[in-house]
C-alpha cells in the first residue's frame, strides 16, 4: 500500500427492505451476517489495512456477533465502532471525525458499504491507488442499459449517451483531509441530500475521478438481491461434509431434564458435569466430526471446573463458529433421541427452535426425532438416556 489507509464501513442504516426484522447488514447471508462477510473481505484486502465500523447504537450487541466470527489478527485491526447518524452522510461524518482523533490520521481513507460483501482484495487496492493519485476517486462500472431521461409525466425528454455514465458503487476513496473538511462544509452548510461521499467532495469543489468498479461488487437490497446473492455464495461451498455424534448420560433422581436446549419436566435428571444435555452434545460431536475438529471432551474438557453446570448450547455454539471461522456453513442438524420417557414429541418444535437459534440456521433444517428402545437394555430400564446426530457442513475447497 502506498500510504497509510483506513476503511470506514457504514453500517448504520436501519434498512428492512430486504424483509424480515434484523437490519438487513445484519442478516444472514448463507450462514453468516452480511456485515461479518464485508468486514472480513475488507480485512483480507491487505495486513495493513485497519477498518472503523460505523453502526447504529441498538446494533452494538449484533455488531460483536458478527466481529467474533473474524480471527484474531483481523480483528486487532478492527478498531472500535462509531455510533452513526440520521442519515449515511451524517454517519459517515461521525466516522470521519472519529478518525480525526486518532493519534494519527490516515493519510487514505476508503467509504465503504457495509452491504457489499464482494468486495475484492484487487477492487480495494485499486480504490487506494486511484485516491493517492487523484485525491477523490469513485469506482464505477459501464452501463449496459440504455439511460433514458424522462418528465413527470413519463415522457422521455431525452437518452443520455451512456459512453459517458457510469454506475458508481464503494469503496470510495479520499485523501483524509479533502474528504474530511468537505463533509465538514456541507454538514455547516445544511446540505444532507447528498448520496454518495464522491458528490460530497463534488460539492465541495473538487475534481473526482471514476476509476474501475467490479460487477460482482453488488449491493445487497432486496429480498431477489439477498437469493442471487446466497446462491453464489453456496456455489463456493462445493465441499460437503456428514459429521456423526453419539451421546449417553445417566438418570438420577431430579425434576427435569436439559433436551435440546429446552426444559423439560420429568420425575427424574440426567447425570453430568454441564447440564447433560444428551441433544446437544450429540450435535457438537456431530458438527465436530464434519470439520475434523477433535471432539467436546477436548474443547470443554469434564476436569475444567468452568464447565460445571454450564449451559450446554454454549458447546454447539462453539462447534457452529469453528464452521464459521473456515468459512463455511452448517446446512442441516438431525437428531435421534432414544429413550422411555419423557416423551419427546411434546417438546418437539420447542428443541427444533432452540437448535435452530443456537445454530444461526433456519428451522427447516433442523430434525429431531424420537424412538424408545423397546424396554431393552440400558434406555429400557430407564437408567438413561442416548442420542445420535448427524451434521451436513459446506465447506470452501482448499487444504484446510
Ligand atoms: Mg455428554
Amino acid at each position: 500500500m502506498p500510504a497509510s489507509s483506513h476503511v470506514l464501513v457504514v453500517a448504520a442504516g436501519r434498512g428492512s427492505r430486504a424483509g424480515a426484522g434484523l437490519p438487513k447488514q445484519f442478516r444472514t447471508l448463507a450462514g453468516q451476517s452480511l456485515i461479518a462477510r464485508t468486514l472480513h473481505a475488507l480485512l483480507s484486502a491487505h495486513q495493513d489495512l485497519r477498518v472503523t465500523p460505523v453502526i447504529h447504537p441498538d446494533d452494538t450487541d449484533l455488531f460483536s456477533e458478527a466481529a467474533g466470527l473474524l480471527d484474531a489478527t483481523m480483528r486487532e485491526r478492527l478498531h472500535a465502532s462509531v455510533f452513526g447518524g440520521a442519515s449515511r452522510q451524517d454517519s459517515v461524518r461521525l466516522g470521519l471525525e472519529a478518525l480525526a482523533l486518532h493519534d494519527v490520521a490516515p493519510d487514505i481513507v476508503l467509504i465503504h458499504d457495509g452491504a457489499r460483501p464482494f468486495v475484492s482484495p484487487e477492487l480495494v487496492l485499486r480504490a487506494i491507488a486511484a485516491a493517492d493519485r487523484h485525491q477523490a476517486a469513485v469506482p464505477g462500472c459501464a452501463v449496459t442499459d440504455t439511460i433514458k431521461q424522462i418528465g413527470s409525466d413519463g415522457a422521455v425528454l431525452g437518452t443520455l449517451d451512456r459512453q459517458q455514465l457510469r454506475a458508481v458503487q464503494t469503496p470510495q476513496a479520499f485523501a483524509f483531509p479533502l474528504i474530511l473538511a468537505a463533509h465538514r462544509q456541507a454538514a455547516k452548510a445544511g446540505r444532507n441530500d447528498l448520496t454518495d461521499d464522491g458528490a460530497v467532495a463534488e460539492y465541495a469543489g473538487h475534481s473526482v475521478y471514476v476509476f474501475e468498479g467490479d460487477v460482482i461488487n453488488v449491493k445487497i437490497t432486496t429480498p431477489m438481491d439477498f437469493m442471487s446473492a446466497e446462491a453464489r455464495l453456496l456455489a463456493t461451498l462445493p465441499d460437503i461434509r456428514i459429521g456423526q455424534g453419539y451421546d449417553v448420560h445417566s438418570f438420577t433422581d431430579g425434576d427435569h431434564v436439559w433436551l435440546g436446549g429446552v426444559r423439560i419436566p420429568h420425575d427424574r435428571k440426567l447425570t453430568g458435569h454441564s447440564d447433560a444435555d444428551v441433544v446437544l452434545h450429540a450435535l457438537t460431536d456431530a458438527v465436530l466430526g464434519a470439520i475434523g475438529d477433535g471432539d467436546i471432551g477436548v474443547h470443554f474438557p469434564p476436569s475444567d471446573e468452568k464447565w460445571r453446570g454450564a449451559r450446554s448450547a454454549l458447546f454447539l455454539k462453539d462447534a457452529i463458529d469453528r464452521v464459521g471461522k473456515r468459512g463455511g456453513v452448517v446446512a442441516h442438524l438431525d437428531v435421534t433421541i432414544v429413550c422411555e420417557a419423557p416423551k419427546i414429541g411434546p417438546h418437539r418444535e420447542a428443541m427444533r427452535a432452540a437448535i435452530a437459534a443456537i445454530a444461526g440456521i433456519g428451522i427447516d433444517r433442523v430434525g429431531i426425532k424420537a424412538t424408545t428402545s423397546e424396554l431393552m437394555g440400558f434406555v429400557g430400564r430407564r437408567e438413561g438416556m442416548a442420542a445420535w446426530a448427524l451434521a451436513t457442513v459446506r465447506l470452501p475447497l482448499g487444504p484446510t
